[in-house]
């Protein structure tokens, strides 16, 4: 392992050496570098007190934060490099399921290996030379992908909640299998993963929808419970059969759809909407006369669903409002009859920043109907002349109408509601005809609008 540590982590452990204390890479990174992984953060553990880590690192010309100074950690900076350093722990009494009650520090490293969840994360490199402390296999555990709890998975379950679904996560981001005790232990520690701060949740279920097959981390999640206990809602779709083109229930649909957004697109929001795009189609599913089964406004109420769920999963509004409009906008249908007008209010409706998110959302949604790569060419005609289009006017928004507020004002306008209206009208005359947007013309067209009186009441009161 020698030649594959930093020399930035060689160095530090020097500092550390030299002052008699021990110091070793742990966690992820070790996990990462031995599947031969890029590593992204160091984590390391010692022997040496806080103060102390403090003071050797401070002494040796670094900088440090105490970060997490409460379980024994700090954040040190050295050489534009920045490491976690934490005092060897154990840890006790976990009466509310979510952390430790009180951080004791062990008295070596094996001790410290033996608190951790799972066997391929319970193995340290001694530094500066690399050689692996691994009391509990997990090279082999590695080797064979299999991700199994360090000591009875009872009872490590029932000291976090968030284990059983870190043991999910896992699987879904590398690939590997659950071995069979830990995979029956998660059922069983469900009222423990309840108490789990939604934070917590949140975190890992990002980390699914960043693995290269999301289904795979929802499908376990199904199987052992924590689909219904975090997303009730989308376990619900399960056993939804659609039909048409459809082959598969809404569950299974989603999740295609998700799988195809994480191999396809980096945005977070097309993830979230593929998983959530359809989740509001339970609570409406019809049928009609001819047997066949209606969905409608299944736009409307998985957008409101999924503001639910995701705000109850404290993502940042930000998300939220973005997830949910590429929702809400989800169901077009783009045929060669669509007149430009028509393609023009299609990029107000969804907005220019948005257009790549909405193709990509459509396709991962179309691929969901049977899992193999499908006939997108609509999409592709459709990119084509919302560019064409876009080369023509870029008016989409009121904001880009060549009249503002003090124009309209100075024409003798009244502020508030009723220009608020006539803005809306104006709008729809240029999206209509791009040549419209004029400063004369839509002086002409809002004073026309505000003295036929009656147009703009029935306006507003459609606003209100
Ligand atoms: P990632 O690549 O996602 O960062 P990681 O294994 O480094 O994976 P972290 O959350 O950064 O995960 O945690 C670092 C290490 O701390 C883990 O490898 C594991 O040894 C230990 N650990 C983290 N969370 C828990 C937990 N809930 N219970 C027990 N040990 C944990
Ligand atoms: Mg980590």
């Amino acid at each position: 392992m020698t030649g594959n540590i930093h020399p930035v982590l060689k160095e530090i452990a020097s500092f550390f050496n030299n002052s008699g204390k021990e110091i070793y890479l742990v966690g992820g990174a070790v996990r990462d570098m031995l599947m031969g992984k890029k590593i992204h953060d160091w984590d390391l553990a010692t022997n040496a007190l806080p103060e102390e880590v403090t003071e050797i690192m401070k002494r040796s010309g670094g900088k440090v934060i105490p970060t997490g100074i409460k379980h024994g950690t700090v954040t040190v900076f050295y050489k534009r490099k920045s490491a976690e350093i934490t005092t060897f722990r154990t840890e006790s009494g976990y009466s509310d399921g979510r952390r430790p009650d009180q951080v004791t520090y062990a008295a070596d490293i094996e001790e410290d290996l033996s608190r951790r969840d799972f066997t391929m994360n319970a193995i340290a490199l001694c530094l500066p030379g690399g050689e692996a402390v691994d009391p509990f296999n997990g090279k082999k555990d590695i080797k064979a992908k299999i991700i199994r709890c360090v000591g009875d998975a009872k009872e490590r379950f029932s000291e976090d909640g968030l284990r059983p679904l870190r043991a999910v996560r896992f699987a879904s981001q590398l690939g590997f299998q659950i071995e069979k005790n830990t995979l029956e232990a998660i059922s069983g520690a469900l009222e423990t993963s309840a108490k789990v701060s939604q934070e917590r949740v949140r975190t890992e279920i990002d980390k699914i929808l960043d693995s290269s097959l999301p289904s795979d981390g929802f499908r376990l999640m199904e199987k052992t419970g924590l689909l219904k206990l975090f997303i009730a809602e989308l376990d619900a779709c399960r056993g939804v059969e659609q039909k048409g083109f459809h082959q598969y229930d809404v569950l299974d649909h989603s999740l295609l759809a998700c799988d195809y957004a994480a191999a396809n697109c980096y945005s977070r929001e097309v993830r979230l909407a593929a998983l959530l795009h359809d989740i509001g189609k339970p609570k409406v599913r019809g049928i009609d006369s001819a047997g066949v089964y209606t969905f409608y406004r299944h736009e409307e109420v998985s957008v409101g669903m999924s503001r639910e769920i995701l705000s109850r999963l404290r993502y940042p509004n930000t998300v939220i409002d973005k997830t949910s409009h590429l929702i809400k906008e989800h169901m077009f249908l783009y045929t060669e009859q669509w007149s430009d007008a028509a393609v023009r209010r299609f990029i107000a409706r969804v907005g220019e920043d948005n257009l790549d998110d909405i193709y990509s959302l459509r396709r991962a949604d179309i691929y969901g109907f049977s899992g193999k790569e499908p006939d997108y060419r609509s999409i592709e005609q459709l990119v084509e002349r919302v560019n064409k289009v876009l080369t023509e006017s870029r008016a989409f928004t009121v904001k880009d109408l060549a009249v503002n507020g003090n124009d309209l004002m100075s024409a003798g306008i009244p502020g508030g509601k009723i220009m608020g209206c006539i803005f809306k009208e104006l709008l729809e005359t240029v999206l209509d005809d791009p040549a419209q947007n004029k400063r004369e013309t839509l002086l002409e067209i809002a004073d026309r609008i505000y003295k036929r009186n009656e147009a703009v009441t029935t306006c507003c009161t459609r606003l209100v």
